[in-house]
């Protein structure tokens, strides 16, 4: 059997003969763990119904699990779905039904005919997940880091290949996130699931020490590890992510930074590098050719002309600042003026 779960080599993909992702390359194989990161508007939406069989590929080349998504047709899409495991940040349980028939009810729904079988797989995902005695309780009776333990515990029941974990712990305490975390972390590595984790809050994946895809205008625009996005980050748009998270040894009240600008409509998308009206170093060239993503010898892929840390980006900063430009101005006092879109919130996602 292909071990590869995963694998999109400039894969475009369209809703509504609108482009949402454009030349996606990237594989993951059973066992592997990458986060995607992205505001709204980024794609990851996109991304997920594209993995379930939801959104057609335009060009390039997508597989998930076995399925070629260009050879997809609606009857296979039951069986693709089958394989794949969904965690969302708001998975509302079933209220009037507790724990058991929650699980019980998408066991059934899914092809499990035996009462007995779905009885021990209920009692294993629900031991797996710290929650056996929590059988007969309905869903208000739980806590939320509960409920989303139930529902990492239902992503689990059918024995998925690839688990999608969607903003799991946005809505929960930092506490009860690093819980959550390690759960899957744990699950995702004793099962040997690939997993896609999507956030947009680079702060959750701050420690760890898997593969990072950042996405942006439905985009891979960076790709490593961990490691090198804190310590060596090379894209423009995940330095201002980094700059937007808190640090411990800033004072409380500190403003943290925002990015200019708001993401681009993906119906009009502008010219060259999608990122050049919001760059604090975008250059001519940045606004006519678009920028490809082009892997170092150590595996770090960057889609930009002037990449963070280099002399060419320095270059491109001074002239900008001496120029006077908006968004050098705003980077370089560390928080933006009025027109600033905090939440990022317009796009397709
Ligand atoms: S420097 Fe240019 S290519 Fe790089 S992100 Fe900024 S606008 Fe895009």
């Amino acid at each position: 059997m292909d071990k590869h779960i995963i694998s999109f080599e400039g894969a475009t993909i369209s809703q509504d003969k609108k482009v949402v992702l454009r030349e996606v390359s990237f594989s993951l194989v059973e066992g592997d763990f990458v986060y995607l990161i992205g505001r709204t508007g980024t794609g990851k939406s996109s991304l997920l119904k594209t993995l379930y069989g939801d959104l057609k590929l335009r060009e390039g080349k997508g597989k998930v699990v076995d399925c070629e998504l260009l050879k997809l047709r609606e009857r296979h899409i039951p069986d693709l779905r089958r394989q794949l495991g969904v965690v969302f940040q708001d998975f509302q349980l079933l209220p009037d039904r507790s724990v058991e028939k929650n699980l019980d009810f998408v066991l059934r729904a899914t092809g499990w005919k035996s009462a007995d079988k779905r009885k021990d797989r209920i009692t294993e995902v629900l031991g797996a997940v710290g929650l056996e005695d929590k059988l007969k309780f309905f869903p208000h009776e739980l806590s939320g880091g509960m409920r989303q333990r139930v529902s990492i515990a239902i992503a689990l029941a059918c024995g998925p290949r690839l688990l999608f974990a969607d903003e799991p712990t946005t809505a929960l305490d930092v506490t009860v996130q690093h819980q959550i975390l390690n759960l899957l972390g744990v699950q995702q590595s004793e099962r040997e699931m690939a997993m896609v984790l999507v956030t947009h809050d680079l702060g959750v994946v701050a420690g760890r020490t898997d593969e990072i895809i950042v996405m942006y205008a439905g985009k891979v625009v960076e790709q490593t590890t961990t490691h090198q996005i804190f310590h060596n980050t090379s894209h423009p748009y995940t330095e201002a992510l980094l700059r937007s998270i808190p640090k411990t040894d800033q004072p409380s009240h500190t403003r943290l930074a925002a990015i200019a600008g708001r993401p681009p409509n993906l119906i009009t998308m502008p010219s060259g590098c999608s990122f050049s009206p919001r760059c604090p170093y975008a250059q001519d060239r940045c606004f006519d050719e678009e920028p490809q993503l082009t892997t170092t010898h150590d595996g770090h892929a960057t889609a930009c002309w002037y990449q963070v840390g280099t002399p060419e980006n320095q270059a491109a900063w001074d002239r900008n600042l001496a120029a006077g430009l908006p968004a050098t101005l705003a980077v370089a006092e560390g928080h933006i003026v009025d027109e600033v879109s905090v939440d990022l919130g317009a796009g397709a996602s």
